[in-house]
């Protein structure tokens, strides 16, 4: 993306003219076992049209009823973000006609949330903190999922066919609704980026969501306006959709900020409107927004008004798990990290994984020292998240404790790994089928540390004199005769012996 292709104002001087103000609709998909007002069932990657029933496909005559976890973990999420919990709420129809919906509603919550007036205290990248002040968050069902074929783009301009898959239609969604986020300036973006992150690890810890962006169980929209520097109206807001990673929702953020600067400095005005968000970082133009009035909500007279004793909320509240800057700040402690080296887990995305490595059997140090490193890097290589590389936290501790074990050297242990993120299987079948083993026959390395003392002369003199540490080349020798699978210490046990 280059700000010539787009007719983009230069950030600083965006900054310097205009003040950002933001808001943030997030959906959680819920990963209850059955949807929100029927039974069919909500796993991800089912054949399509498999989990379906006459409630989600809107035959005439089948009548929803709420599904009580959905509605327990809605009220989960909302005690987290601090947000008072509505006694009543209720749900309402937004009317629309597309065919990701076969009602032609979709059941949602309108004038009375479940859950609002709440907060988020996140932190930035240089640990700086930020509260961002929460509207709503309110239940919903998700829609069918469609699939343009026929095109170039997988969108619908170009498309021949259209294909509609239920599955999805009917899965509880929270959407969280931010306040508008103001005063963040040149931060914006990072503000909008940390605090996705920081609700994605929350809705997690909850365990009422995998909440992975790649899958879409976890969708955000920014909206962004700029407002001139000194006013304080707001000014006309765009809505930016398919954002689909946390790098995507920052870039989202900065290049509306640098293209509505633009425009509104050209003397042009922003219209309302929906907007794409593009693979190379900008945004497209969608449809004009719709207004509330044209959805004609109304409540929905199908469904009863939800009811949330204080009692049950109470009860609720002494299920939550540890939070997450709970968790952090006892991490912290416990692995007596620097706030510099904890900042930088947190944001790398590793702590959680870090973590679930311990509790697979690691220690601290060892699980740091592979995510941080190695995997960081080859995460960097692929684009892709840490989650996202194809390894797990248990077949890192695998590796770690067969290093542990002598059974891989650490250059052996790299090697399973990319086994694994390959995908030739799990950690013992990539060790059978790349022979990783270190050899542990002592005669073949007995018989490489002869060959190489024999080759090396000069250094077993220097060693003789005194100097024992130049068996480096002697080690590196040996390693590659046995082609990187002895063990380095039995190696230098056996150097150490025969120079004695
Ligand atoms: P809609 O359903 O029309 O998208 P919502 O109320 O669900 O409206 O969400 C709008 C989001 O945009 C909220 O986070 C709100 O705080 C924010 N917002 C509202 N007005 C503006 C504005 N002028 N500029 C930036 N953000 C705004
Ligand atoms: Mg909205």
């Amino acid at each position: 993306m280059t700000a010539a292709m787009y007719d983009l104002m230069d950030f600083d001087e965006v900054l310097e003219k205009f003040d950002p103000v933001m808001g943030l609709e997030v959906h959680v998909e819920l990963h209850t076992e059955t949807k929100m007002f029927s039974g069919s069932g909500t796993n991800f990657g089912a054949d399509p049209n498999s989990n379906v029933d006459p409630v989600c496909l809107g035959l005439p005559g089948a009548l929803p009823v709420v599904n009580a976890k959905g509605v327990e973990w809605a009220i989960k999420i909302g005690l987290a973000l601090n947000c008072k919990i509505a006694e009543s709420s209720r749900f309402a129809r937004k009317n629309y006609f597309y065919p990701d919906q076969p009602k032609n509603y979709q059941i949602s919550q309108y004038d009375e949330p479940i859950a609002y007036d709440g907060y988020l205290d996140i932190e930035l990248d240089d640990g700086t903190p930020w509260r961002v002040e929460i509207e709503r968050a309110h239940m919903e069902e998700d829609t069918a999922k469609l699939t343009h074929i026929g095109g170039t783009s997988g969108r619908i301009s170009g498309a021949t066919k259209s294909l509609v898959d239920v599955n999805r239609a009917g899965i509880p969604l929270i959407e969280i609704v931010t306040k508008p986020i103001e005063g963040a300036g040149e931060r914006a973006p990072e503000v909008a980026r940390a605090y996705v992150s920081a609700l994605r690890d929350l809705v997690k810890t909850l365990g009422v969501s995998d909440a992975r962006m790649d899958q879409g169980s976890m969708r955000v929209d920014s909206n962004l306006s700029l407002r001139r520097v000194g006013t304080t109206e707001f000014g006309t807001r765009t809505e930016t959709k398919n954002i689909n990673s946390l790098r995507s929702v920052e870039q989202a953020v900065r290049f509306e900020m640098q293209r509505q600067a633009r425009v509104l400095e050209d003397g042009g005005v922003i219209d309302q409107e929906t907007r794409h968000y593009q693979e190379d970082g900008s945004t497209k133009k969608g449809r004009p927004k719709e207004t509330a009035e044209d959805y004609r909500y109304f409540n929905d007279p199908d469904l009863p008004p939800v009811f949330a004793p204080a009692e049950w909320v109470e009860e609720i509240r002494t299920t939550l798990p540890e939070l997450p800057w709970i968790r952090r700040a006892r991490i912290q402690k416990d692995w007596q990290l620097s706030d510099a080296e904890m900042r930088d887990l947190v944001n790398a995305g590793a702590l959680d994984l870090i973590i679930e490595t311990v509790e697979a059997g690691s220690t601290p140090d060892e699980a740091r020292a592979w995510w941080v490193s190695y995997i960081t890097a080859k995460a960097n290589e692929a684009g892709v998240e840490l989650d996202a590389v194809g390894i797990t936290p248990r077949q890192i501790a695998q590796v770690i404790s067969l290093v542990g074990a002598g059974k891989l050297t650490t250059k052996l242990a790299r090697q399973a790994v990319d086994g694994v993120i390959a995908g030739e299987g799990d950690v013992a079948e990539v060790i059978a089928a790349r022979g990783l083993e270190v050899v542990r026959d002592d005669g073949a390395i007995e018989a490489a540390v002869d060959e190489a003392l024999a080759a090396n002369p000069d250094i077993v003199e220097k060693y003789r004199a005194g100097n024992t540490k130049v068996t480096g080349a002697i080690v590196g020798a040996v390693m590659k005769a046995t082609r990187g699978k002895a063990d380095p210490q039995q190696v230098n046990k056996l150097i150490a012996e025969k120079l004695a």
